[in-house]
């Protein structure tokens, strides 16, 4: 496959962008280096790039185009959006309209609030847990993504009991003192971090079905477990729903069925974005009435944005909610979800390829390893040169992935049967020379 032109913008966006990229996350460092794709235009579940190849895409921009690229439906209310004005600092009534259909599907949210990045949304919840506790530590889980503020970017101590350390250059070792970091699904390593800082701890904040590890669920009674605990001790709850919302269901994991829990998991803030955006910049959170009401105006926590709650973004995210009301969308996520991930799996055996696939609904992951993933060492401890190869294969066949072991491939209500088809045409034939 030629990409000739992506090579020579890739040289020119290093002359004027920092790395090429404006997100780590899209460099091919992870995978061997080298240019990425610039892509030119997306319709549905495909994509075309500077040199004119066509590729079915997997990426969905990281989460938030679960209706495909340029759904009619979203680009209609973009559209009607620009030509009403696209920002006004003023209230409008769509903000409330989206604010309605939030609370509606995740009912733990009394209050709502817009903010233009899920950063933003759990940067927030961090201050809104600490003003209402009037605590400062925060308790995260191993592997887990919260965007790139400060708190959020600390690496575990040497255990659950230890503060934390920082994970990037200009994090001061004064904010990582903040945090603990615990594996996830390890119930034991949180009561032990509560046990040595819990007086001191704001909030547990968890993704709740993980995505940036791979999708990994959490085990039976995690998620109760981690309530009580957290609760007993007089900490608040923050879900990072930025991935989950509307991903498994018209819902977010707190309302999922398919989670094997008995009592209560509900959070007491949540954090959203992605989806919720329909592919334009979003954020929100929102919680219990009491906690909320720490935000300013009403109360001393101080949270704004020039841009938030903006008409063309919340008019997209209205749109893309609309979409996925309908009747059996997630249902035949699912479907293609199985049928690919099955062929997956059967195409890598063939091939004596070892391959975990961790699979919710119309998302999934696919490590390349015998032992299953439940927590974030398990996802480190997997073959990274047999990914990239994979992935290498994968592109060069027209099948656009994220380029990191660690991202989930997402199926969107625009793909097909015939993708299913080309992509595990192609995975075969990629496992076939990976085995050579
Ligand atoms: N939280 C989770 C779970 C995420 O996956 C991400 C981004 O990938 C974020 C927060 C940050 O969101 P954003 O990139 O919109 O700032």
């Amino acid at each position: 496959m030629n990409r000739s032109n992506s090579e020579q913008l890739y040289q020119e966006a290093l002359q004027h962008i920092v790395g090429g990229v404006n997100s780590p996350s899209r460099s091919f460092k992870a995978v061997g280096g080298g240019a990425p794709v610039f892509m030119k235009r997306a319709s549905g579940s495909r994509f075309w790039d500077e040199d004119g190849n066509e590729y079915i895409d997997y990426l969905a921009a990281y989460g938030p185009i679960i209706t495909g690229h340029a759904h009619p439906h979203i680009t209609a209310a973009i559209t009607e959006a620009a030509q009403n004005g696209i920002l006004y600092g003023t209230p409008t009534q769509l903000e409330i309209k989206l604010a309605k259909m939030l609370k509606e599907a995740i009912p733990s949210m009394d209050k709502v609030r817009f903010v233009n990045s899920g950063t933003e949304a759990v940067m927030t919840t961090i201050r809104v847990a600490r003003a209402y506790t009037k605590r400062s530590k925060i308790v995260k889980f191993a592997g887990c993504y919260h965007g790139h503020s400060d708190l959020v970017l600390v690496a575990a101590g040497s255990g659950p009991s230890t503060l934390g350390i920082p994970d990037s250059a200009g994090v001061p070792g004064s904010i990582a003192q903040e945090v603990i970091t615990v594996p996830f699904n390890d119930l034991d390593g949180l009561r032990e971090a509560l046990e040595k800082w819990g007086e001191d701890v704001a909030a547990v904040m968890v993704e709740p079905i993980v995505g940036n590890f791979g999708m990994v669920m959490p085990k039976p009674g995690f998620l109760e477990g981690l309530c009580k605990l957290a609760h007993d001790n007089g900490s608040l709850v923050i879900y990072d729903e930025v991935i989950t919302a509307f991903r498994f269901h018209y819902g977010s994991t707190q309302t999922y069925a398919g989670l094997d829990n008995h009592e209560d998991i509900t959070p007491d803030l949540t954090a959203l974005g992605k989806i919720i955006g329909g592919g334009l910049p979003i954020g929100a959170y929102g919680g219990r009435k009491h906690v909320m009401e720490q935000v300013a105006p009403l109360g001393p926590a101080y949270q704004a944005g020039t841009m938030a709650g903006n008409p063309a973004s919340i008019s997209a995210g209205i749109a893309c909610l609309e979409v996925l009301s309908a009747e059996g969308v997630y249902d035949e996520m699912e479907r293609l979800a199985i049928r690919l991930t099955e062929g997956l799996q059967a195409s890598a055996g063939r091939h004596g390829i070892p391959l975990t696939i961790n699979r919710i609904r119309g998302a999934f992951s696919t490590h390349f390893c015998e032992h299953p993933i439940t927590n974030y060492d398990e996802a480190q401890d997997t073959d990274s040169e047999l990914f990239a190869s994979f992935f290498r294969h994968m592109l060069n066949r027209g099948i656009n992935l994220a380029p990191s072991k660690y991202e989930a491939w997402f199926l969107t209500t625009a793909h097909t049967d015939a993708d299913i088809d080309a992509t595990l045409e192609a995975a075969e034939a990629s496992f076939q020379a990976m085995a050579a």
